[in-house]
Order: C-alpha cells, then sequence, then structure tokens
C-alpha cells in the first residue's frame, strides 16, 4: 500500500459523521516562483483525495491561493524599486514582469497551467475575493472581539510576547495600502469598522467586511478550517513545530470559532542538489513547469508518490531525471540511456524505430509506438537544456579528419571484417566481437573505444559501442569503417 493510501485510510477511520465526505485544502503563498515544493503540498492533498475517492468517500480538492498576504521584502529576484511595496498584498502588487495583471498571478498562473498538465483539478479560490466579498467577515469579526482570549492563546503555547496593542486584524491603510504598517486603534462591532494609525502618518477607518485588511497567519489558518470546515491539510514542517502556528491555531479553533482543526500532513522541505531548499523567497528552486518540459507528468507524480511526505525529496534536472526515468520505466520500458544513444543517431521516427528494434526492442516497438513518440520530445529537450556532455554526441555525415594509431587501425579493419563476414547485426554480438578482439589485438579498452567514437563522432568517448554500432544505419555504418579503414 502507497503512503498515500494508508493516510486515507486512517483518515476515513477516524471520522464520526456519515456519509463521509472530507473537504481537502492546499493552500501557497504566490510570493515568489512557485515551486517544486509548493507542488508538493497540492500533490500530497490531491494524492490523498484520490485515495479517499477511491476509497468511496465523497471528496472536495481545493486550493487556496494566499495572494492576500502581503509582500514580505524585497526578495533578491526582485528590483530594488519594490521595496515600496513591501506591506501591501500580493494581488494589490504590480507584476514584476508586467506580463500578468499582478504580482500574484505572474507566478500563479504558470503554477496552475502545471497543475492542469499533471491533471490535478482542485477547486480554485482566491483570498483576495474571499476577503472582499465577506466570506471572512463574521470571523474576523470574532477574532476583534475575542482579541484578548486569542493573544492569552497565542502567548500561552508559542512563549512569545505580544505587544499590548496587538490585533489579529491587520488593516489596510488608504493612504499607502500597507496592511503591516497599521495597528487597530478602537473597534466599531456595529457598522464592521476598525480604526488605525498608520506608521505613514495615516489615521482612518477600514471597513473589514469589504476586505480592508486581512487576518493575520495565526488566526487566518483556523478561520478558513471553520468557515470551510477543512478536514483535511498539509502544511510545511515550519508550522508544524512545538509551539508554531498548527499547535496555536488548533486551540483558535476549537476555543474561539467553535471548529475542529484538520487531519494534519506535516512535510518535510524539496531541495535543489547542490544548492537548498526551495523556497520562494530566495528564487532557489524549479518551477514545474519547466521540469514538465523534459518529464512526463507521470514521472513527475510518481516523484512525490514514491517518497513520504514527512521525508525530504532532493532533485535536480540532471541526475534525478534519468533516474527517476528509469525507475518509473519511462513510458515504454526503454532505459533512458539507450533512448538517448538512439535518438541522437537518428533523426526520423522511422529510423529510430528500426534502431531500436535492432537493439533489443523489437517487442517494445511493436506494442508501444505511441509511448515512444510520446516520449522523444521530453528527451530531445533534455539533451538540449540539461545534458552533460559526456551524454551528448552527434553522429557525424562524413568522416571526420581523425588520427588513427596503427593499432587502432587494426582493431577497425578486423571488426569490419567480421561484421561483413558474419553479417553481425545485433548489438549484443557487436558488444561481444569489440571485446574479443580488443583482448586480442592486446590494446588498451581506451585506444580501442576511441577509435569508434572518433570515426563516427569526432570525439574520444561516447555511448555503448555494441549497442550504439549496431543501432545505426547498416549500409552506413559499413561504409563508414571501410572509409576509415582506407583514408586514415
Ligand atoms: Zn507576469
Ligand atoms: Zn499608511
Amino acid at each position: 500500500m502507497m503512503w498515500f493510501e494508508e493516510l486515507a485510510r486512517e483518515i476515513k477511520e477516524k471520522k464520526k459523521d456519515r456519509p463521509i465526505r472530507f473537504f481537502v485544502s492546499t493552500m501557497v503563498t504566490p510570493s515568489g516562483p512557485i515551486h517544486l515544493g509548493n507542488l508538493k503540498e497540492v500533490m500530497i492533498g490531491h494524492l490523498v483525495a484520490m485515495a479517499l475517492k477511491k476509497a468511496g468517500c465523497e471528496v472536495s480538492f481545493n486550493f487556496f491561493a494566499d495572494n492576500y498576504d502581503y509582500l514580505r521584502r524585497c526578495y533578491p529576484f526582485l528590483p530594488a524599486s519594490y521595496q515600496r511595496y513591501v506591506g501591501i498584498s500580493l494581488s494589490e502588487v504590480p507584476d514584476p514582469e508586467g506580463c500578468h495583471k499582478s504580482y500574484d498571478q505572474h507566478f500563479l498562473q504558470p503554477f496552475l497551467k502545471a497543475l492542469s498538465i499533471l491533471e490535478i483539478r482542485p477547486q480554485i479560490h482566491y483570498m483576495d475575493q474571499l476577503y472582499k466579498s465577506g466570506v471572512y467577515a463574521p470571523l474576523i469579526k470574532k477574532a476583534l472581539e475575542s482579541r484578548e482570549q486569542i493573544a492569552q492563546i497565542i502567548s500561552r503555547i508559542s512563549g512569545r510576547t505580544l505587544p499590548k496593542d496587538w490585533s489579529p486584524f491587520m488593516p489596510r491603510c488608504r493612504r499607502c495600502q500597507k496592511i503591516s504598517t497599521t495597528t487597530v486603534k478602537e473597534v466599531d462591532f456595529q457598522h464592521n469598522t476598525v480604526f488605525y494609525q498608520c506608521q505613514c502618518g495615516d489615521k482612518g477607518e477600514s471597513d473589514f467586511a469589504k476586505g480592508e485588511g486581512k487576518l493575520v497567519w495565526r488566526v487566518h489558518w483556523p478561520a478558513g478550517w471553520k468557515i470551510f470546515g477543512v478536514d483535511v491539510e498539509g502544511f510545511g514542517k515550519d508550522l508544524g513545530t512545538r509551539g508554531g502556528a498548527y499547535d496555536t491555531a488548533k486551540v483558535i479553533v476549537k476555543e474561539v470559532f467553535q471548529g475542529e482543526p484538520p487531519f494534519p500532513i506535516p512535510y518535510e522541505w524539496v531541495y535543489l542538489k547542490g544548492q537548498g531548499k526551495m523556497a520562494g523567497s530566495t528564487g532557489i528552486g524549479l518551477i514545474p513547469l519547466e521540469v514538465l518540459e523534459v518529464l512526463p507528468p507521470q514521472i513527475l507524480t510518481y516523484f512525490y508518490q514514491r517518497t513520504r511526505p514527512n521525508r525530504h525529496h532532493e532533485f535536480d534536472l540532471q541526475k534525478t531525471v534519468l533516474e527517476l526515468w528509469d525507475e518509473f520505466g519511462g513510458l515504454s520500458g526503454i532505459p533512458v540511456r539507450h533512448l538517448l544513444m538512439t535518438i541522437q543517431s537518428h533523426h526520423s521516427f522511422d529510423s529510430t524505430l528500426d534502431s531500436l528494434k535492432r537493439t533489443g526492442y523489437e517487442q517494445v516497438v511493436k506494442e508501444k509506438e505511441e509511448q515512444i513518440k510520446e516520449e522523444i520530445p521530453y528527451l530531445r529537450k533534455w539533451l538540449e537544456k540539461y545534458a552533460p556532455n559526456e551524454l551528448r554526441f552527434q553522429v557525424q555525415k562524413t568522416l571526420p579528419q581523425v588520427r588513427l594509431t596503427d593499432n587502432q587501425k587494426k582493431f577497425l579493419s578486423n571488426f569490419l571484417k567480421t561484421v561483413v563476414e558474419k553479417k553481425m547485426t545485433s548489438g549484443e554480438e557487436m558488444h561481444r566481437e569489440l571485446h574479443s578482439l580488443k583482448k586480442q589485438l592486446q590494446i588498451p579498452p581506451q585506444e580501442a573505444f576511441s577509435a569508434i567514437y572518433r570515426i563516427f563522432l569526432g570525439q574520444d568517448y561516447g555511448p555503448q559501442a555494441g549497442w550504439f554500432l549496431a543501432g545505426l544505419d547498416r549500409r552506413f555504418l559499413v561504409r563508414r569503417l571501410q572509409e576509415a579503414v582506407e583514408k586514415l
């Protein structure tokens, strides 16, 4: 049983009410590039939701874009001029590159596109719209009424001392638009109005029923649980520490909002190999859309399926891509290095298929031609953008002007003779022949094989020689060997 099936079973067993209906929630703050770590949160929700459905439950699967949160600081990937937007809600900050209507959309749109490629289809909610349409208003009111009780809960559980004038609500300043710089002075509960003073000098009022401000994170989170009746939610491990946001939210939702906390699925980070934790605020990370150029969606999904949420993930665009491909079996089952070799040796699809047939994959070609066709564009893109040099080559159309030692010439002419005389065609046979010739002529392996790579690729290294040669068009193979023996 996979981890998400185990979790689904545990979640289902805990639920007492009938019919068994679940609200699965995921949330991302679009403060920067939305990377593979954010995708982990959504993927956990997706996999558990699917498993619950499969177990016969009614499931609502949701994605909340926390775009009403404010810009925390001028991140390294932003122009210095963005300093002036710090404190303003992400949905009201301009797009740093000017291609979308606002900052949050710039990062959300590519992510949502990736979700649709991955066939992850949550119901999407935008926090700015929820606040502005008054969905949060009753709980903002409740939180303001319970200000002291909430402050006590947070102080007691987190050990933090809150300032005397602390408020669970951050009104938006009408002059500077910031929500992080205001202090609540007074509340008029009858008219949903908060009187504030802002660091910019402005004094004014904000209507919390119209979304003129936002709850602080520790209160905003449990308020959402109550409003939507959230049953299951994953979150980064920083929120799940002792005294952290989950601990305080759990108590706030029960004691203040009379609701229940969701079944928690805390998860570990996703790391970019050699660089560190993926984080929107540092810009370290890969966005799913760029990974989906070189990995089919099934295999990217598998990246999350194979590891439990509480274990960390590591990714890079070189090794991890190949490792995942082979572990998953690609789409056709042909090993990735063999595919990489074959598609670099052939330009047309038909000759690629012929080559695969000659090199041990006749049955696969017969049964999985469509899948092979689907795999090729991913691998071509990978070769173009990310492949290390040792995996890249180009078959030279004409004999490269290279030098060969006498040993190498002897090696090639002997090989040519056997290939022609024995009508040798398979990769396995050629592989064995090359090794026995090398032994017979007592040539060091490096010297022997570089002869092959030099005359076909114009370089000293290349893929596994026997299969590489068998994969080439036979007439071309024989002609090139002849030319090399005669001319070099
Ligand atoms: Zn944009
Ligand atoms: Zn202000």
